[in-house]
């Protein structure tokens, strides 16, 4: 499967204009899952890389199709004569985006849950909003490129600023996430969960900022401190996000905490 045109008459055969073309179509070959949706007549394709057993994707073609449908409300037409949505399943996560495709990569567990779901699901929108805002319309830098040497910009605000608002944005106008997951940047237990996660794959500790002062006789469990932090002896953090700045009392404890600093006093919010 490639967002390539097919060669007419030639079976398994895709034909690109020229090497850009080549190039930013890439082909995934394969024991592919192929789902298939028509919007204003143009064929879009879902394909599944590694897809087991636990993918529905009967649902996701028909969110797939609601997120097209507001794309080309907003843009006013569908600049391609076909999409693809190359997803590969391999507990990997981002996406590239491509003029009529694109790379996702997600969890075999992403239908598991609602919040990954909709993450998937904006995953989706983000690189989709691509096929405008940057495949049509981008800095002079983005194409066509050159592939000897880097290919600076100074405006990715642009390319991936609005595309990161407009994707969440358009899962929300076509009612596929709520309010409060369009405007939530995370809930602590989803920052320490990520931050943990990150911190197990790197073989890091979890995240300590800069001029952090932890005392020798300090506890300190899955917790993230950010920059200026200081621990005083004896104190206990367990799964706390410690904000900028804050001073932790000595003998303090505090478990599943998020603390900040406020004009000079430490505040604590369990979560
Ligand atoms: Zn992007």
């Amino acid at each position: 499967m490639s967002g390539l045109p097919e060669a007419s008459g030639r079976p398994h055969t895709f034909e690109a204009a020229d090497y850009d073309t080549l190039v930013d179509g890439p082909i995934v070959a394969g024991e592919l899952k192929v789902y298939e949706f028509t919007r204003s007549g143009k064929p879009h394709y879902l394909v599944n890389v590694n897809e087991g057993g636990n993918w529905d994707g009967a649902r996701a073609i028909t969110d797939m199709d609601r997120i097209v449908a507001e794309h080309e409300k907003l843009w006013g037409s569908l600049p391609y004569d076909k999409y693809v949505f190359i997803n590969m399943i391999t507990e990997a996560g981002g996406g590239l985006e491509h003029r009529n495709s694109s790379v996702l990569m997600t969890s075999r567990w992403a239908m598991g849950t609602r919040q990954s779901y909709v993450g998937w699901l904006n995953l989706v929108s983000h690189e989709y909003f691509h096929v405008w805002n940057v495949k049509r319309l981008r800095p002079a830098a983005l194409g066509p490129f050159d592939y000897e040497n880097e290919n600076y910009t100074p405006s990715l605000w642009v390319s991936e600023g609005i595309t990161s608002y407009y994707g969440d944005l358009l899962v929300r106008r076509a009612g596929l996430s709520s309010d409060a997951e369009f405007f939530d940047i995370g809930t602590p237990p989803g920052y320490l969960h990520t931050a943990s996660h990150l911190a197990l794959r790197e073989g890091k500790p979890l995240d300590r900022g800069e001029r952090c002062v932890v005392h020798a006789t300090a506890r300190i469990e899955r917790t993230v401190l950010w920059n200026d932090v200081t621990v005083e002896s004896g104190a206990s953090l367990v799964e706390c996000i410690v904000a900028d700045g804050v001073t932790v009392p000595a003998g303090q404890h505090f478990e599943r905490c998020a603390l900040v600093s406020v004009n000079g006093k430490m505040l604590a919010a369990e979560f």
